[in-house]
């Protein structure tokens, strides 16, 4: 394993268990890819708490080594690395994004920061959202456009040259949501649908 992908897992693992990104201690993923090589979370490894057995390395093209213990989600990350440019992914049941995705059918933002970060957080509407062939078919899609979406009742999938810009994204949806979040429980209005 190498100590400088483990440390990185290590880092935005606690980072996302520390700031309440991830619902569940034992759910969401991460991974790297380096060459044709893939290195993702163990299934059921603990987010928060990610030891040196809890990073499988398998390929990005279908390569069995790993697979078993792997995250259930390998073929989304797999079909990611083979649609874009990602060299890392994060996905996180993340509270506020799949909250919204349940009542919303989009989520624009209403944040000045967001704004600026995202014309739109996509949400992809699809019956079995956990580890899918459609996932994989669809998910790809749409982060061809956008740095990060969110699959409906599930949580949010991002992507970027590093960890670092992949919780970053994680972040700024979770933001994005959040201040809807706050300012429709304080009865003002967050939908501002035709501005962009
Ligand atoms: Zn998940």
């Amino acid at each position: 394993m190498e100590r400088d992908i483990l440390e990185e897992m290590r880092r935005y693992g606690k980072f996302l268990e520390n700031r309440g990104l991830n619902l569940s201690s034992h759910s969401g993923n991460m991974s790297v890819r380096r060459g044709n090589d893939l290195y993702i979370k163990r299934r059921g490894a603990m987010m928060g708490a990610l030891k040196e057995q809890d990073i499988v390395k398998t390929g990005v093209d279908k390569d069995d080594s790993g697979v078993i213990i792997a995250s259930t989600e390998v073929g989304v990350h797999r079909a990611i690395y083979q649609n874009t440019s990602a060299l890392a992914v994060i996905h996180a049941h993340t509270p506020y994004a799949i909250s919204l995705s349940l009542v919303r059918e989009e989520i624009v933002p209403i944040d000045d920061e967001g704004k600026y970060h995202l014309r739109k957080v996509p949400i992809l509407d699809i019956k079995e959202s956990i580890g899918s062939k459609e996932v994989e078919k669809e998910l790809p899609k749409v982060l061809q456009d956008y740095n990060a979406a969110v699959v409906k009742g599930h949580g949010t999938f991002a992507y970027g040259e590093n960890l670092e810009e992949a919780y970053n994204w994680i972040t700024v949806v979770e933001s994005i949501c959040k201040v809807i979040y706050l300012v429709e429980n304080l009865g003002g209005d967050t939908v501002r649908e035709g501005e962009w």
